[in-house]
């Protein structure tokens, strides 16, 4: 596996690439910009060539960006549906801009229109986008929560915007354990993983998955709450990390930490154990 951490925005593009590779990161993830904001940076082309530098000497690969939180592409005021479209096209290019291959976007909310209108507007809106985006970018759709009104909480739900879309689409599947585990899948024992990854692989395809963010909870199984945990100290706990990384993922995954007080000691705690769980090294 890659092992990857969240990088918060304070601190600047450099210091997070050498922070992350200081605590034996092979891969980072972060926002491009203002996580709530709507209008990202364009940076100019010799800023983004000494970032693509130093992300290569600091061998870090792959970049993953993750996507501002406003985007919500079957948003039901029209207004933010149409600047989410726009940011996440600039989101693409500056990805792309810094040789990233992924970008991370949650599936959204259909805001009370109805969960299949919400799904076919978001699919449509993909097909629609697919052909401004780069070539060697592929947009990851991160499972959620679910509940309320919120899409993409179910494998079946994804792996039916992928069909949807065509096995050829620049697509892939953002598996986050914290999120998995609100939505319901018993992800901490081996039992609960064996079916939880059979819905995965029926519907979406072991192949697709691009990137597993690792982020233990404090919220109960099937509470469609999210609260991310330091790893181990939540309802996931160190038994069912163990559980989890048993199983046969592919060797070069990336795998990112999203846990919290990003940015502080914590970071190379939760790294630690994210190797250990994953049969890696010692405590
Ligand atoms: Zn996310
Ligand atoms: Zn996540």
């Amino acid at each position: 596996m890659k092992y990857g951490i969240h990088m918060p925005q304070k601190g600047g593009f450099a210091r997070n690439v050498k922070r992350a590779a200081e605590i034996g990161c092979q891969s980072l993830q972060l926002f491009i910009g203002n996580p709530t904001g709507w209008n990202p940076p364009r940076p100019e082309p010799e800023e983004a060539e000494k970032r693509r530098q130093l992300l290569q000497e600091h061998s870090i690969y792959p970049l993953v960006v993750h996507t501002a939180y406003l985007i919500n592409l079957a948003a039901k005021k029209e207004e933010f549906y149409h600047k989410s479209r726009r940011l996440l096209q600039q989101t693409m290019q500056n990805a792309s801009q810094l040789g990233s291959p992924y970008v991370v976007i949650h599936i959204g909310s259909h805001g009370g229109k109805g969960y299949k209108e919400g799904m076919e507007l978001f699919i449509a809106t993909l097909e629609e986008e697919i052909p401004n985006w780069p070539s060697g970018i592929e947009l990851l759709l991160e499972n959620t929560a679910g509940g309320g009104t919120s899409l993409g909480g179910t494998f079946i739900s994804i792996g039916n915007i992928l069909k949807a879309l065509g096995k050829e689409a620049p697509l892939g599947v953002c598996l986050d354990t914290a999120h998995a585990w609100a939505a319901g899948y018993d992800i901490s024992t081996p039992e609960g993983l064996e079916k939880a990854m059979e819905e995965l692989c029926e519907h979406v395809g072991m192949e697709k998955v691009k990137v597993i963010h690792a982020n233990d909870t404090g919220t109960p199984r099937g509470s469609h709450r999210d609260r991310h945990s330091h790893l181990g100290e939540g309802h996931i706990g160190a038994e069912g990390f163990k559980a989890f990384f048993s199983y046969p993922w592919p060797e070069d995954l990336p795998v990112i930490l999203e846990t919290p007080e990003m940015g502080s000691h914590w970071d190379a705690i939760n790294m630690a154990k994210l190797r250990f769980y994953a049969g890696e090294q010692e405590l």
